[in-house]
C-alpha cells in the first residue's frame, strides 16, 4: 500500500499543511503532518484543492492512482492532427489549403490568425491541426511526456519522393503509435508520379488501401487544392473510428503548442485543452508560470470564454512565458496555481544549485 506524509502531500502540491490537516478533521480523520496517510485519502485531499489527480505534471501523481474517468460524462471531441514530412514537401501550404477549406468562415472572415494550432470546420465536423511541423517539435513533445496527436499527415512530394525527413517521420509516428494519412502532394506537377511513391512507403511498412494494405494515401495537390475535401473526410473517418472522447465538465488540463512576448499583450500561450473545459477567469498553472485566464482568442481572432476538449486557444494572463510541451492544469484558485509554481521554480533552483555542487565536487577530484 502506497502512503505519503501530509507534510510530503502538502509540499509536492504547494498547499499547506495545516491546511490539508484541517481538511482531513473537516472529513473525519485526524492527523499530525508527519502522519501518513494512504492514497485514496490522498487523491481526496487533492481533489479537494483542486488538483486533477489523474493527470501527470504535478508531483503528486507518484504517489495518488488514476481517478477512473467518469464514462457517462463523456463526449466526443476534434481529432489532433499534425503534418509531418520532409522539407519543402508542402507541409506549410497543405496547412494553409486546409484554413482555406473551412466552411465556417461567416463574418469574421476564416482562420486569419497564424497561431499553433487551429480548429477548421469541415462538413465532416471539427478537426484541430497543429501548425508545429517537424518531426523534431513531434519527438521533443514526445520526450517531454506529451502525446497530444490522434493522427499524423505524412506529405509527400510525389516529385520528389521518399526523403530523409519522410522516414523520420515515419520513425516518429510510430513509435508514438499513431495513425498514418499520407497526403501524396504535388501531383499538379508534370512529371508527379504517386505511386512511386506509394511503392517507396511499403519499404516502411506503409502499405495502401488500394494495393491491399491499411494506409490511407491520397493524391493531393496544395496550390490547386485537388484532394484536400477528401482528406479532411478520411481524417474524419479515422477519427471516428478511434472514438476520440473527453470529459469537458472538470477543470481543464492540457498542453502548451507555443508560446511568446507579445509587445501589449505579455506572454501569449497557444494551448491545447485535452479535457475539461476552459474558461475566462480560470486560475491556470503551467510549470513555474501561472496566472489567470484574462482573455482567449480562436483561430480567427475571436475572444472565446470557453473552450472545450480538442480544441486549441490562444491564453492571456499568465505570469511568463511558459515552455511549449509543457502541460498546463487549472486549479481552484491564483492562489495555489501560484503556490504550486512557486513550488516548481524553488525546487528546480534546488536541483540546480545541486548540479552546481556535484560539478564543483568533480571539477576537485578531477583536479587532484
Ligand atoms: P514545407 O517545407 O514542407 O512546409 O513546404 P512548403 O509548403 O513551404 O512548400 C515548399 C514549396 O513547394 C513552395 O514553393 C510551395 O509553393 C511548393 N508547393 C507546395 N505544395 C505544392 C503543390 O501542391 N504543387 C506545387 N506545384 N507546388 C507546391
Ligand atoms: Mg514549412
Amino acid at each position: 500500500e502506497e502512503s505519503i506524509s501530509v507534510s510530503e502531500l502538502s509540499q509536492a502540491m504547494g498547499v499547506k499543511a495545516s491546511d490539508l490537516i484541517r481538511k482531513l478533521m473537516q472529513a473525519g480523520k485526524m492527523a499530525t503532518i508527519n502522519a501518513q496517510i494512504d492514497a485514496d485519502t490522498a487523491a481526496f485531499l487533492a481533489t479537494d484543492f483542486g488538483y486533477t489527480v489523474e493527470k501527470k505534471g504535478f508531483e503528486v501523481e507518484e504517489f495518488i492512482p488514476e481517478v477512473a474517468e467518469d464514462e457517462s460524462k463523456l463526449v466526443l471531441r476534434p481529432p489532433v492532427v499534425t503534418v509531418m514530412g520532409h522539407v519543402d514537401h508542402g507541409k506549410t501550404s497543405l496547412l494553409d489549403a486546409i484554413r482555406q477549406a473551412d466552411v465556417a468562415a461567416g463574418e469574421a472572415g476564416g482562420i486569419t490568425q497564424h497561431i499553433g494550432a487551429y480548429n477548421v470546420q469541415t462538413q465532416h465536423g471539427p478537426i484541430t491541426f497543429l501548425d508545429t511541423p517537424g518531426h523534431e517539435a513531434f519527438t521533443a513533445m514526445r520526450q517531454r511526456g506529451a502525446q497530444v496527436t490522434d493522427l499524423v499527415v505524412l506529405v509527400v512530394a510525389a516529385d520528389d519522393g521518399v526523403m530523409p525527413q519522410t522516414v523520420e517521420s515515419i520513425k516518429a509516428a510510430k513509435a508514438a503509435g499513431v495513425t498514418i494519412l499520407v497526403a501524396i502532394n504535388k501531383i499538379d506537377k508534370p512529371g508527379a508520379t504517386p505511386e512511386r511513391v506509394m511503392q517507396q512507403l511499403t519499404e516502411y511498412e506503409l502499405v495502401a488501401e488500394q494495393w491491399g494494405g491499411t494506409t490511407i494515401m491520397l493524391p493531393v495537390s496544395a496550390r490547386t487544392k485537388q484532394g484536400i475535401p477528401e482528406l479532411l473526410e478520411y481524417i474524419s473517418l479515422q477519427s471516428e473510428v478511434l472514438e476520440l472522447k473527453a470529459n469537458p465538465e472538470k477543470l481543464a488540463a492540457g498542453r502548451v503548442i507555443e508560446a511568446k512576448l507579445e509587445k501589449g499583450r505579455g506572454p501569449v500561450a497557444t494551448v491545447l485543452v485535452e479535457e475539461g473545459t476552459l474558461r475566462v477567469g480560470d486560475a491556470l498553472v503551467t510549470g513555474i508560470h501561472y496566472g489567470r485566464v484574462r482573455a482567449m482568442m480562436n483561430e480567427r481572432g475571436e475572444h472565446v470564454n470557453d473552450v472545450p476538449p480538442g480544441y486549441p486557444v490562444e491564453v492571456l494572463g499568465l505570469s511568463g512565458v511558459p515552455v511549449a510541451g509543457d502541460e498546463f492544469n487549472v486549479v481552484e484558485d491564483e492562489k495555489s496555481a501560484k503556490e504550486v509554481a512557486q513550488h516548481r521554480a524553488e525546487k528546480a533552483r534546488q536541483k540546480e544549485l545541486g548540479s552546481v555542487k556535484k560539478a564543483t565536487l568533480e571539477d576537485l577530484f578531477a583536479k587532484a
